[in-house]
């Protein structure tokens, strides 16, 4: 047994052992035989489309006096929700944001979040008795600016497939998802995903710290349709401390969603902890379900995901054959093409959207199939990126090492 007094010691000595969850698998499938006293921390993480974020503003707008309080306020043309506090007379506003709220089809509150955190120039616009104010702000005039999950980090998530003969335009797709059974959507990071690493939430909990788009953070209890069987967190953590590449705006066949991430180190309390962190990809269940109902009707596993899969997706310009209009650069749900420069990795998210659009192949990649009712359904879509949920993995390893992050253990239970 050890306690998180005893970690957080080792950590501000630069004494601790630290692993990413993909490293301890690593090693204990090579054969290496690793205790609770060989290993401190270790690191989990998961990055994806994620609906249930909101940011919560203060923004000055207009001189105080200028006008009585907002009526309506945009962001970028995204529309915000202003309040509660009325801010009589201070020409300032309080608002909420909510990442799937969007100005138009192609740009929402995901892509205004990660503006906001890149020090972007943020147009506000707020409406009061009939007049319009407006000014460009910029993260750094915003006194509080607080991002929050109503949900997130789900213990699993699921495939969805369609089985009819229509195709369904869905947030699951990129450009709808067609049928029957040709084509599968997959969100979920696996064998690395936090609560998956800590099913019986024996170490997280209220209270844990923990990395929210890879800014410091903390779980404030279950989020949104968790339950006991397939938990899920709400968090929150400051914007001005966040990573603009672990969080963004992503465009599926139903217009903006929200991309988040969540990292959250796991103390190696004792042997059940440590047993737990143990799970692989082809033990993890991953429940298949019609697109049109979203019930589960099959189940494989992670390992049809992100085993023998490659996880990041490449782009070879001599294959390119110069399209009048490049398709995969027009489809790709983050912006993230250049027909000539290629792929901007800051925010490719390895969705494979671009390699079944590219009539030249210059983008590969093999995303796997799901074995299900005895067929093989391609995988199409990945709405989660493992490659950067271990990239946070990393970066949440590399602050405990230079002791800039101390664990926080939970004050109360989950459930
Ligand atoms: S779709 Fe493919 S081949 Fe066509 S321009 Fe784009 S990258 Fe090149
Ligand atoms: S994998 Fe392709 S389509 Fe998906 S985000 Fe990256 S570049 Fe865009």
């Amino acid at each position: 047994m050890k306690t998180i007094d005893e970690i957080n010691k080792k950590i501000t000595t630069g004494t601790a052992v630290v692993y990413t969850a993909a490293e301890l698998k690593k090693s204990v499938a090579a054969g290496e035989e690793i205790t609770v006293a060989d290993v401190d921390v270790v690191t989990t993480g998961t990055f994806g489309v994620m609906s249930g974020t909101l940011a919560i503003l203060h923004i000055p707008v207009a001189p105080p006096g200028s006008f009585r309080s907002a009526e309506k306020v945009w962001l970028n043309g995204v529309p915000a929700i202003p309040g509660p506090c009325p801010n009589e007379g201070l020409g300032s506003v309080d608002l909420a944001v909510y990442g799937t709220s969007r100005a138009d089809n192609s740009y929402g509150g995901g892509h205004l979040f990660r503006d906001i955190v890149a020090g972007n120039e943020v147009k506000i616009e707020v409406e009061s008795a009939g007049m319009r104010y407006s000014r460009t702000t910029t993260i750094d005039e915003m006194d509080h600016a607080r991002l929050v999950t109503t949900r997130s980090a789900f213990r699993n998530y699921l495939a969805v497939i369609n089985t009819g003969p229509d195709p369904v335009q869905t947030i699951f797709s990129v450009k709808g998802l067609t049928g029957p059974y040709r084509e599968a959507s997959v969100s979920g990071c696996g064998d690395i995903n936090p609560l998956q690493n800590d099913p019986d939430l024996n170490a997280i909990g209220i209270g844990t710290r923990i990395l929210l788009n890879g800014g410091v953070g903390y779980i404030m209890g279950t989020g949104t349709r968790s339950s006991a069987t397939n938990p899920n967190v709400a968090a929150f953590a400051e914007m001005k401390s966040m990573v603009p590449e672990m969080m963004g705006g992503f465009i599926t066949s139903l217009g903006p969603e929200c991309t988040t991430s969540v990292a959250i180190p796991i103390p190696v309390l004792d042997d059940s902890i440590l047993r737990n962190l143990l799970i692989t990809n082809d033990q993890i269940s991953l429940p298949v379900a019609d697109v049109r109902d979203r019930l589960p009707f099959a189940a494989t596993s992670y390992a049809d995901v992100w085993d023998d899969t490659d996880m990041v997706i490449a782009f070879s310009s001599d294959s390119c054959i110069r399209c009048e209009a490049c398709k995969s650069a027009l489809l790709c749900p983050t912006g993230a093409i250049d027909p000539v420069s290629g792929i901007d990795a800051t925010r490719c998210v390895n969705c494979g959207t671009c390699i079944r659009e590219c009539p030249g192949g210059a983008f590969t990649g093999n995303l796997g199939a799901l074995s299900v009712d005895n067929r093989k359904i391609p995988l199409t879509l990945r709405q989660s990126d493992r490659s950067r949920a271990m990239r946070l993995c990393e970066h949440l390893k590399t602050r405990i090492l230079d002791r800039k992050f101390t664990l926080c253990g939970k004050l109360e239970n989950l459930r």
